[in-house]
């Protein structure tokens, strides 16, 4: 499992994901357009959440 924190990106966002890869980016997209605005994720952004994404114990 693992986690990102939409933070590291958006500061003072406190929005935490936990999941699988695949499960953390749907739904930060989801995040990204409700709470930022953001409707297409750009692929850089893609990019840049799974090299944030940290592994925690399940
Ligand atoms: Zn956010």
């Amino acid at each position: 499992m693992k986690e990102f924190a939409c933070g590291d990106i958006v500061p003072n966002c406190k929005a935490k994901f936990r999941g699988t890869t695949e499960e953390i980016l749907s739904a930060v997209a989801i995040h990204a357009r409700d709470a930022h605005g953001i409707t297409a994720v750009p692929p850089e952004l893609v990019t840049q959440v799974q090299s944030l994404m940290r592994p925690v114990a399940a």
